[in-house]
């Protein structure tokens, strides 16, 4: 009999269900079902187009959206209201994924550009890569499952799915909804649950895998990059992300935008917005402004339909941060706004006189913080933004369009997002970061080209 894991609601500890605890068997027996239904049983481009088609068709169901909304909710303590806009987020991802399905193709190579190529004619195919081990996070349970699933759908490839051990149902719910209504044939697709360090190093070390697909902390992705240098490692990792607010700029905007991308799901998102370089004659206005709008979120149970924000998803991680606010404290800075524990829940906190060498404005905080420092000088906060050991998204306030597209040619980030916060996301743009941030673009398009190879054919025609 195999040793359950029990999922318990992060915010109230109640018991939402149980899973198999998988072994190394177990991923082995899944690899090997994956490898031998892409050798022996490949799924041709047009019926990986219309599975995809028919999942996006479905779960844009508002009963069926619901249904993820309710799960992801449970299992990861995000507010009814962001499970939503999670699964309602992972339509497109699937729409753009069958877009790929439908169109993807190789390219016609000029060889008789040369003498050497005088008749011959060659072409390239994008071959599926292999199986793809897929390692995801807990914050996006569903959305970041499917942007690995649904792009190795589309590029052929049979995936193998360890999900964040606190996450694992709504990672089985996709596989079934899947397989059972969508007509992905059953071995297209395993989901083997467990521990990182057992399960997720199990389907990191196999040999029939051939690109591991992780998105995580650092130092576990960089972990596995060295692990396997024979394999392709696609790292989506986190960020510290930054937002530069200039004089000109519609700073109440801001403010607005900011005490939700700062606080959704307890700012446990990748690219929460979390160091706030504000101009000085702004500043005090400012904070005023923004203290406003957080003060005025609701805390508490993640299923109740006003909660903007619940708890984070352990006690040990909601003790990392509130230590955090508290080293922060002491070495000077002021917590204007929250600070404390509650029951599970931190209280969305904001901090001014902020340093960069705290560990708020230098480490991914990944809870609901957001770290206030002041600027005289626009190419010191470029300098500040970049200064720093991750480089997902940033992002520039102001109307001065010269300033704007300088700004996105010095911040050196994967995205820089113009009067937008740096957490905004279309699920279809390339997106990754540099630096410890990863090394690697997510969105369809390019996920399907990273899980695929081309393959050239050399043609004899005289
Ligand atoms: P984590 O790194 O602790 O875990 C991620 C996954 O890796 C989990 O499934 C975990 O079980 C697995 N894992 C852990 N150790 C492993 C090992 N030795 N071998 C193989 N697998 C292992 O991350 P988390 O706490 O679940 O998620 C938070 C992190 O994810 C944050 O840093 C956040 O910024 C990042 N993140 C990045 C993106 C992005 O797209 N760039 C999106 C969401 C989250």
């Amino acid at each position: 009999m195999a040793e359950l894991i029990e999922v318990r609601s992060p915010y109230d500890n109640k018991l939402i269900g149980t899973v198999p605890h998988g072994t190394s068997a177990d991923v082995d027996a899944a690899v090997r079902a994956a490898h031998d239904a892409l050798r022996n049983r490949p799924l041709a481009q047009h019926r990986r187009a219309e599975i995809l088609e028919t999942a996006a068709r479905l779960l844009g169901d508002p009963s069926v959206r619901e249904r993820f909304a309710t799960l992801i909710s449970s299992e990861a303590a995000k507010p009814i209201k962001a499970a939503r806009v999670e699964s309602t987020r992972a339509v497109g991802t699937f729409t753009y994924a069958a877009i790929e399905a439908r169109t993807l193709a190789g390219d016609m190579i000029p060889v008789a550009g040369t003498d050497v190529g005088v008749g011959k004619l060659a072409f390239t195919m994008r071959m599926p890569i292999g199986v793809v081990g897929a390692i995801t996070p807990f914050n996006f349970p569903l959305n970041l499952v499917v942007h690995k699933v649904a792009p190795a759908i589309a590029a052929g490839c049979p995936v193998v799915v360890k999900p964040a051990t606190q996450t694992p149902l709504t990672a089985i719910a996709l596989r079934d909804f899947l397989v059972n209504e969508c007509g992905l044939p059953a071995d297209y697709m395993h989901v083997v649950c467990g521990g990182g360090s057992d399960v997720g190093a199990a389907l990191v070390d196999h040999d029939l895998v051939a690109m591991i697909s992780f998105t995580g902390s650092p130092d576990v992705g960089w972990g596995i990059r060295a692990k396997a240098p024979r394999k392709r490692v696609g790292l989506e990792l986190g960020n510290a992300s930054p937002i530069i607010l200039e004089p000109d700029s519609d700073w109440r905007r801001a403010a607005k935008a900011i005490s939700v991308a700062g606080f959704s799901h307890a700012g446990q998102s990748c690219i929460s917005t979390q160091r706030i370089f504000v101009h000085r004659s702004l500043h005090d206005q400012f904070v005023d402004e923004l203290v406003g709008h957080v003060n005025a979120l609701n805390v508490g149970d993640p299923s109740n339909e006003a909660t903007d924000v619940s708890s984070l998803i352990s006690i040990s991680e909601r003790d990392r941060v509130h230590q955090w606010i508290k080293e922060a404290t002491a070495a000077g800075a002021s917590t204007v706004l929250g600070g404390e524990i509650d029951g599970t829940v931190l209280q969305p906190t904001i901090i001014t006189n902020a340093t960069p060498d705290m560990k708020v404005c230098a480490l991914e905080v990944f809870g609901p913080v957001v770290a206030i420092m002041a600027y005289d000088n626009f190419d010191d906060a470029i300098a500040e933004s970049n200064n720093s050991r991750y480089g997902l998204q940033a992002s520039v306030w102001t109307t001065n369009i010269s300033k704007a597209l300088n700004a996105s040619t010095r911040l050196e980030f994967g995205g820089v997002i113009i009067n937008e916060v740096p957490t905004w996301r279309a699920d279809q743009m390339p997106y990754g970061g540099l630096r410890d941030s990863g090394n690697t673009r997510e969105g369809p398009r390019h996920a399907v080209h990273e899980m695929t190879e081309e393959r050239l054919v050399v043609v004899h025609t005289e």
